[in-house]
């Protein structure tokens, strides 16, 4: 007998709340999707809380407890998984983080976050930074990521991210002094010395950096400084291979998810015409997924636009997503490998009227053979009230993956 095969996909920020230009309906429910609707109806349907009732997701803290990783256990902070993302090589006990190029004044005031949104130079910028020396012997490790990002790796036994930002995120305002959160912790006063001196040494560096020199005589603002945030250290965490037994891929467009999915070991696969906007091509995605199966067991897809249409307060744009994931659907029903289980939910809700993510909890719905198929007619936020699974939390899914695929070790005899 062949392994069976398990799509997960994700469709980010996919919840919302009722909203009042759509006749009280969500976008979801409003939205014209007859293959997510007979998915709904084949399948097993209900409830997901990402996290936990009423806890508010990140992406990241979600995918984890989505693929069987407790967050509150191995997360904390997104730099570990934003530098993995973009090929980092994180490992456990770093302190990574996510990173602006920014300009500052001599007075070291941020007059621009973004550093004009840079778009090129920065791989010479950051080979300049890369491998900086730190007086207390901490190695550096430092990448470019798109547009004015990039993420910075310290590395040294006994290292602590807990620690205050030096970034104070608002222009106007001087570059902030990072600290130890407790002032005895010794290891968390190590590694706030070596961020503030790479935030100075960063500034020493590139402000006479022939890339700025440029950048000034063409009169856009200088990447001049770096202002790493969000540190976290590198969890020790087993592969999602080693935990399920699953040969898994990642079909995803932000480097965010990519970066959760490269840590847990899957290979990540890179979908031509997937932007990560609104425009993204949504059904090449849905090809590439079918691609992946044929050497993969798993295959773990991560779909942006719902989130942005969220986080925009627009909900036409959250419809548009939705058509087009409906579309993609319809492809993998009929394209996927015989005997593959596909697995529909969202990450968290982004309600268009609260413009982040909510606590909300979202649709879900199981489908392939020997699902217990319920009353649930239709994939929406209310429709799956009805439906078998009743309220389930994230960490439970990969479970219900897993047992339904008969692929799952007993616990007991
Ligand atoms: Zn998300
Ligand atoms: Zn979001």
């Amino acid at each position: 007998m062949t392994t069976p095969k398990a799509v997960l996909l994700i469709a980010d920020g996919l919840g919302d709340r009722p909203i009042k230009e759509l006749g009280n309906k969500t976008p979801l429910e409003a939205a014209e999707k007859p293959n997510l609707n007979r998915v709904a109806l084949e399948g097993e349907c209900g409830l997901m809380d990402p996290i936990a009732v009423g806890i508010r997701a990140g992406s990241d803290t979600s995918h984890l407890a989505i693929l069987g990783y407790d967050p509150y256990k191995y997360y904390t902070g997104r730099g570990p998984f934003e530098a993995a993302g973009i090929g980092m090589d994180v490992k456990k006990g770093d302190i990574a983080f996510r990173c602006n190029f920014s300009t500052v004044d001599d007075n070291m005031v941020i007059t621009d976050r973004r550093a004009g949104r840079i778009t090129s130079g920065t791989d010479q910028l950051a080979a300049a930074i890369n491998g900086m020396k730190l007086s207390n012997g901490i190695e550096v490790i430092f990448k470019e990521s798109v547009a004015h990002r990039g993420a910075l790796i310290l590395r040294a036994p006994d290292l602590s991210a807990d620690i205050t930002d030096t970034d104070p995120h608002h222009e106007g305002t001087a570059v902030m002094t990072s600290k130890a959160c407790d002032p005895n912790n010794a290891s968390a006063a190590k590694t706030a010395q070596a961020v503030n001196e790479f935030v100075r040494k960063s500034y020493e560096v590139l402000k006479d950096h022939p890339v700025n020199k440029e950048r000034i005589a063409q009169g856009l603002n200088p990447a001049n400084i770096i202002l790493p945030r969000g540190g976290g250290i590198g969890p020790h965490m087993n592969s999602f291979e080693c935990e399920t037994g699953l040969k898994a891929a990642c079909v995803a467009e932000t480097g965010l998810i990519n970066g959760v999915a490269r840590y847990v070991g899957m290979d990540i696969t890179e979908v031509p015409g997937a932007t990560g906007g609104l425009d993204s091509n949504v059904m090449n995605i849905g090809k590439a997924i079918v691609e992946q199966l044929a050497s993969h067991d798993f295959v773990l897809c991560n779909v942006k636009g719902a989130d942005l249409g969220g986080h925009d307060g627009n909900p036409q744009a959250k419809i548009d997503t939705i058509k087009k994931l409906d579309e993609m659907v319809g492809y993998l029903v009929e394209n996927m490998p015989k005997g593959t289980y596909l697995v529909i939910t969202a990450d968290h809700s982004t309600p268009c009227a609260i413009k982040d993510h909510s606590g909300d909890p979202v649709a879900i719905v199981f489908w392939g053979e020997g699902v217990r198929t319920d009353k649930c007619q239709q994939f929406d936020e209310r429709s799956v009230t009805s439906g078998g699974l009743g309220r389930i939390r994230g960490i439970d899914v990969t479970k219900i993956i897993t047992q339904l695929m008969n692929v799952q070790e007993k616990f007991g005899a």
